[in-house]
């Protein structure tokens, strides 16, 4: 098995058959010209080196065509979102009716929400993580005010036990069991950002749904990183966004999952735009709306083309090598990572990230006693990228599109002087 050697993390690299995707990136580096040892994929992903030859295809069809280029550029723009439709359904598990890139991950939660968040007087409750990320606990507390409800008394938490940092679906369960018949949603963090642990999404759509609630999904720290197979899953809707593991860049579009049973429910409320209108009738602009089946009846704009494009340089990688040939690789670094870190002999710092690899993505969350920022600071100095999250929490992805078991191992031996 493992070997805490130089030579053992070498020879790992060499066997690896991903590895040639490292130079296919944009690696930061130091003064001296040394790559960063950088683990924060999960916060935003390092760019392709081809991204900007699909951005600058756009401008200069832009430059060349004008408005034309909605029908005559190399990649008509019109159409263009339906070029990353097929990818990005495979990269989550779904059918492609049931995928679109749109806009930004908290709005794309909020404009699910206006479907499938439809509370009455006495079933209005809405379950997320007690360690949610702080977009998607403002979101949720939003809809409630929204809607006239009071944010405490409306917003239920699933909580770790007392001394646990990770959730236990059975204390879903028992929540669900008595307070469902008040609860209209749950929207829980697919990989929590904090722990970096994996739920089981299919159990949770199965108790949410036993009681009649819509199951929504945040898959940010998912897209990319494991798969969730959100079709099968039976899950209603989901949103993630591009710019952590799917390198797409700071910022860039998000995709939104809406499960196929939907697709053909016109009835559902929604907000409209041209965009969510039937495509052979859009430009008619008179017709009355008539919303598109599918994951493209939740559009509302005519999307930016720029940033799609590097979604699109993005997607092609994914495309080339498949989620399951990087699962396969992540499992293994992420493994190696973990097997390293437990050798250190310290009770200064701890992994409490879940163990079983089916229970996690490629993060792991090492939690520092006391709290110590200094460590982090220190890693920082030493040129290793990671991030800090309060209250105690360092947070470290090695990303298995351009992360090494030779970085993996650097990264341990700098930590463990530092200890
Ligand atoms: C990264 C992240 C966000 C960020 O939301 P944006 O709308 O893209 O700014 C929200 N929720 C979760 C769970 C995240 O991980």
């Amino acid at each position: 098995m493992y070997k805490p050697t130089l030579d053992y993390a070498q020879q790992q690299d060499k066997e690896d058959k991903l590895a040639h995707l490292r130079a296919q990136f944009h690696i930061p580096k130091d003064a001296k010209g040394n790559d960063w040892l950088y683990f924060t994929g999960n916060s935003l992903g390092l760019q392709p080196k081809q991204t900007q030859q699909y951005i600058q295809q756009e401008l200069d069809d832009w430059a060349k065509y004008g408005v034309e280029g909605h029908f005559e550029a190399r990649n008509p723009w019109m159409p263009y979102h339906e070029f990353l439709t097929n990818s990005m359904a495979k990269i989550v598990g779904a059918k492609p009716i049931e995928v679109v890139v749109m806009n930004t991950l908290t709005t794309n939660l909020h404009l699910l929400m206006v479907s499938f968040y439809q509370p009455s007087k006495t079933k209005y409750k809405i379950v997320i993580e007690s360690d949610a990320f702080p977009s998607d606990r403002y979101a949720v507390q939003s809809q409630l005010k929204f809607h006239g409800f009071d944010t405490e008394e409306g917003l239920i938490e699933w909580k770790p036990r007392e001394g646990e940092e990770l959730l236990r679906i059975e204390d879903l369960e028992k929540i669900v069991d008595e307070q469902g018949d008040e609860i209209a949603l749950l929207l829980i963090g697919g990989v929590n950002y904090y722990t970096g642990q994996y739920l089981d999404i299919k159990r949770i759509a199965e108790i949410g749904h036993a009681k009649n609630c819509m199951v929504g999904i945040d898959l940010a720290h998912g897209a990319g990183n494991i798969s969730p197979e959100l079709h099968d899953s039976g899950v209603d809707f989901a949103a993630w966004c591009t710019y952590k593991y799917l390198n797409s860049g700071p910022g860039s579009l998000a995709g939104l999952f809406v499960h196929e049973k939907h697709a053909h429910n016109k009835e559902l409320p929604r907000f409209a735009g041209w965009w969510n209108h039937n495509k052979e009738t859009r430009f008619n602009m008179r017709q009355p709306f008539d919303v598109m089946p599918g994951a493209e009846g939740w559009q509302l704009s005519n999307p930016p083309i720029l940033s799609m494009a590097a979604i699109r340089a993005s997607l092609d990688m994914f495309e080339e090598v498949g989620m399951e040939a990087l699962r396969a690789k992540s499992e293994k670094l992420t493994g190696y990572f973990e097997y390293l870190i437990n050798q250190i002999d310290t009770d200064r710092i701890k992994i409490i990230t879940p163990s079983n690899p089916k229970e996690r993505g490629c993060q792991l969350s090492i939690q520092v006693q006391h709290a110590d920022k200094s460590l982090h600071k220190k890693l920082t100095e030493n040129n290793i990228i990671t991030d800090w999250r309060e209250p105690d929490v360092i947070r470290c992805a090695p990303v298995p599109m351009y992360n090494s078991f030779k970085d993996v191992y650097r990264m341990v031996e700098i930590l463990k002087t530092l200890l």
